[in-house]
């Protein structure tokens, strides 16, 4: 059943509320849509749209078949990737690390991928099993009543507000951090604060056979990393027809990171009464369940 409009104060009513239209959001509302949650995603762009992070890791098969999306990608123009391969900083490069080596099957390759046609492919599929979309709505906050989410408040492209009421909240807003930022839950991970700059290349040569959309990856001293391991790295992959690099360093600062170029990580601290990361395995899934807070984040 799709979300609509309250009679009381004419805030639109779902299930979940799922703020972000990336792959992280689509996926959630998609999964949750199936089961008969009425799930309305809120994203302030327009699809398509450009994003960087284009190389697929073999781990996201599983949830590509449960989305199932993977007719559509075998069946797409992306280049498929094998495997990586890692330059030292000795300028000596590695055998390529296949994937088959760890992992049997079809889970053993995955897509370099177009995210303006992947995540446009992603939130089709979320509305087909069931979510609705609003484009150009951005989240401003999410609204708390008694330490419980309870809904969102939205701004339209045309600055205009509403409110959704939700029984879940789920912050999918990529790096905006959106709930991190409204909490104050963002914290620094010690060496991971990298500024990236990258570019697209037409023109270059391809390796060829099963090789042809490996990642490669070049590794650099310096910087402020521990004993020799390597902190600066350039990273390369293959998309459609054009070639990705693109260069990652600590900030170009010493006095730490600035808050436009460090890649903060945000924490998934829960607002439940069990303390996060009490499960390793969930501390590394990306995903908290909300609890008595009625939020969740998801990235
Ligand atoms: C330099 C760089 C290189 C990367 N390379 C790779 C790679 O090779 N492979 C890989 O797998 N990953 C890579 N990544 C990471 C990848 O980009 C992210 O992991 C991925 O996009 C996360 O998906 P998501 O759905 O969580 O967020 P996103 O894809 O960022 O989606 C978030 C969505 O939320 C929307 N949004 C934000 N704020 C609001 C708001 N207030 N209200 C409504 N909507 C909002 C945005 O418009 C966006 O559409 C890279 C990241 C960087 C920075």
């Amino acid at each position: 059943m799709p979300p609509h409009h309250g009679p009381a104060h004419d805030a639109v009513l779902c299930d979940v509320a799922v703020i972000g239209g990336g792959p992280a959001g689509a996926a959630a509302a998609a999964l949750l849509a199936e089961r008969g949650y009425r799930c309305l995603i809120l994203e302030r762009g327009y699809f398509p749209r450009y994003h960087i992070g284009e190389s697929l890791i073999p781990h996201t098969y599983g949830t590509l078949s449960r989305l199932g999306l993977l007719p559509a990608l075998r069946s797409s123009n992306y280049p498929v990737k094998h495997s990586v391969r890692f330059v030292s900083p000795d300028g000596k490069a590695s055998q390529p690390f296949y994937f088959s080596e760890t992992l049997e099957g079809e889970r053993a390759r995955t897509w370099q991928v177009l995210r303006s046609t992947f995540d446009t492919l992603c939130l089709d599929r979320a509305r087909a099993m069931g979510a609705e979309i609003h484009f150009g709505a951005a989240a401003d906050r999410v609204l708390f009543e008694d330490e419980r989410a309870v809904g969102v408040r939205v701004v339209s492209e045309h600055a205009e507000a509403y409110d959704v009421r939700a029984q879940i909240v789920i912050d999918a807003s990529g790096r905006a951090a959106l709930l991190g930022r409204q909490l104050d839950l963002r914290e620094p991970v010690a060496g991971l604060e990298k500024s990236s700059v990258w570019g697209y290349y037409r023109g270059a040569r391809r390796r060829e056979g099963i090789d042809a959309g490996e990642t490669t990856i070049f590794s650099f001293r310096g910087g402020t990393g521990s004993g020799t391991s390597p902190c600066r790295t350039i990273w390369s992959a293959w998309v459609w027809s054009a070639l990705r690099i693109g260069f990652s360093a600590p900030p170009p600062t010493s006095k730490g990171p600035s808050p436009t170029t460090s890649a903060t990580t945000l924490r998934c601290r829960t607002s439940s009464a069990e303390p996060a990361g009490k499960d390793p395995s969930a501390e590394s899934a990306g995903w908290r369940t909300a609890t008595a807070g009625r939020w969740a984040t998801a990235g």
